[in-house]
């Protein structure tokens, strides 16, 4: 292999194991709920997901498992996004 390439592959190697110099600006996925399927979406460091929970109180266990999952590619902002809107709901309950 190229030395240009094997330098290249090793720097990718010791990049997947600082997970914290990645940071999501904008994503997308499926989410598998065990009964049904949902979208949930990250932008502008604001999540949203389609299942009917989250609608109603601003986050869901969808949202909260990504969050759980990828805390360190996460700003501080997209980790705490759904954290007033939860105190909120609890002081409206
Ligand atoms: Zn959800």
């Amino acid at each position: 292999m190229h030395s240009d390439l094997i330098g290249k592959v090793e720097k990718a190697r010791r990049y997947a194991e600082e997970p914290e110099r990645i940071k999501f600006s904008h994503l997308r996925a499926h989410f598998n709920g065990g009964n049904s399927e949902h979208e949930i979406e990250l932008k502008d460091n604001h999540w949203t997901c389609t299942c009917s929970f989250s609608h109603t109180w601003g986050t869901c266990a969808h949202i909260m498992a990504m969050q759980r999952i990828l805390t360190p590619m996460l700003t501080p902002e997209a980790i705490h996004d759904t954290d007033l809107k939860l105190d909120a709901a609890a002081v409206e309950a």
